[in-house]
């Protein structure tokens, strides 16, 4: 939550609260926790109007379902802990120091002893310098006074100030989170230590937010569930429709950075306070969870990302388009696929043939700036070859291949086998074909249907299954090996597993 929208909330009513306000200095605290050590800390609730981020609503669902007033529940111990830390006190040099470095202003003394430096900062905790270290020659020490002592740290510049990972403007800034730092750690060790594993997922406010999100998608707009109507259900095809899965269920890990926060950010997991002035925690570049570190590593692959965070569609994850669209397949592959079977299906060489650079980048952009309204229609683009090139260009781009590289092994080794028919090969790529993650299944199956209806217009458009191999075995299947050699020697194989993948893809995935 920005601070300016934090501030309202501890200094006035919010304006859009429709819940009793709860707030830091008026709210009685909704629960008081015993502390492992048996120390009482309060828990206030912060959620009265909106939710710290993307204005969620603040109210959210409790594990029973129904919803709740004010969860879920910020924690705000940690808050009040950064809030009390000591703030930095720069203990001025009172002279002009002689080849005093650039980087560094009044809190550079030069050289000094250790007793000196007691002396200076004897003012209490907070108080800062910075000297020449005493041992390498242009190496210098900053040093720290907190708990009736001084921390010495070796300290570096660049451009920016660091004396770890962190890297600050100003040396103030570097002073103040690493009192934070000591203040949290000296006061809450045990806690923070606890802080991931005694919280319950299920409770967290990560999952409140989703199951929400879950209810409404499936009220609204839909979250498609993939039934046996729209796969096929012959005994003898590789179906992934039984029981119902649900795209929102897809397996998906979380992408986590190191996120520099602006303003006050609570944990996700925990509901804990992110502390700290930077570098107070992850978050995720699909979904946008924030959590602190050690939280983030106790999610479970479920991420949900949100089409606000994928910045582009080509060259975005599969399954993470797939998820934040809610659509079985990407919206990109059913559009274009759409357009050329409306106006490019007799097409002599299609697919074969390119379209025009600059076109083809211009629907890419399109797609990427809003994939629902692109126009792709003749009015547009009226070379239907744009459109094939921009969808293989779609499939060239995407970070893990429609056919994964785990599953192109096995498709390329079966292909390999001269032992066998050629029968006996297609009943045996249903086994690495159904190991495909969903959204890459259902994606390549509907590609392979599509193909198939191109194929019943070869005597137009001269494109056999062959043909089309060529085309879309560099396009859909890569390999992991680097040798581009290997590349070479299996071309040919590639073009076979394609060519008999689409001639029998109704004997593999049904009509
Ligand atoms: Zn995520
Ligand atoms: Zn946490």
């Amino acid at each position: 939550m920005a601070l300016r929208v934090f501030q309202r909330f501890i200094t006035k009513r919010p304006l859009k609260a429709s819940k009793p306000f709860c707030g830091i200095l008026s709210a009685k605290p909704h629960k008081v926790i015993v502390l492992k050590n048996g120390t009482e800390r309060e828990s206030v609730c912060l959620m009265s109007g909106f939710s710290k981020k993307h204005g969620r609503p603040a109210s959210a669902i409790s594990s029973d379902g129904e919803d709740t007033q004010c969860a879920p529940t910020w924690n705000t111990y940690l808050y009040q802990l950064q809030q009390q830390a000591p703030k930095p006190i720069c203990i001025p040099c009172d002279y002009e120091v002689p080849s005093r470095p650039p980087q560094y202003g009044k809190e550079y003394h030069g050289s000094l002893s250790r007793q000196d430096v007691d002396r200076l900062l004897r003012e209490g905790d907070g108080c800062y310098l910075v000297r020449k270290s005493e041992r390498a020659p242009d190496a210098f020490t900053l040093a720290i006074r907190f708990n009736n002592e001084t921390r010495n740290y070796k300290l570096y510049y660049d451009g920016k100030h660091y004396v770890g990972e962190k890297r600050f403007d100003t040396i103030h800034d570097l002073v103040a989170d690493g009192l934070i730092h000591f203040y949290i750690e000296l006061r809450a060790a045990d806690y923070i230590k606890t802080l991931s594993q005694e919280s319950n997922y299920e409770e967290s406010p990560y999952m409140a937010y989703n199951m929400k999100r879950k209810r409404m998608g499936k009220s609204g707009k839909g979250d498609t569930s993939i039934s046996s109507a729209q796969t096929s259900s012959a005994a003898d095809t590789v179906d992934k429709s039984a029981p119902t899965l649900s795209i929102t269920d897809y397996e998906k890990p979380h992408i986590f950075k190191v996120q520099n926060f602006i303003g006050l950010h609570f944990c996700d997991f925990c509901a804990n306070f992110m502390w700290g002035l930077l570098a107070q925690g992850v978050k995720c570049q699909d979904c946008g969870i924030e959590a602190h570190k050690k939280c983030s590593e106790k999610l479970p692959n479920d991420c949900a990302p949100d089409m606000k965070y994928i910045k582009r569609i080509f060259g975005a994850d599969l399954t993470t388009v797939v998820k934040a669209q809610k659509s079985l397949i990407p919206i990109v592959v059913e559009k274009c696929v759409k357009e050329i079977e409306l106006r490019g299906i007799d097409m002599a060489g299609i697919y074969r043939l390119a379209g025009f650079h600059d076109d083809i980048e211009a629907v890419r952009m399109a797609f990427d700036k809003d994939v629902e309204n692109a126009d792709i229609s003749a009015n547009k683009y009226e070379d239907i070859n744009t459109i094939c090139s921009a969808l293989k260009l779609y499939f060239r781009l995407l970070p893990i291949p429609l056919i994964t590289c785990e599953v192109y092994k096995k498709l390329i080794e079966i292909v390999k086998r001269g032992d066998l028919s050629v029968d006996e090969q297609v009943a045996m790529m249903k086994e690495p074909l159904s190991s495909l993650p969903p959204a890459h299944f259902h994606t390549f199956k509907f590609m392979c249907a599509h193909l198939g209806r191109v194929v019943d217009h070869k005597a137009k458009n001269m494109m056999p299954a062959e043909n089309l191999a060529i085309v879309f075995a560099p396009t859909l299947m890569r390999s992991d090996d680097p040798d581009p050699m290997a590349g070479l020697v299996s071309a040919k194989f590639e073009q076979r597993v394609m060519e008999l993948i689409i001639a029998n893809h109704t004997k593999l995935f049904g009509k």
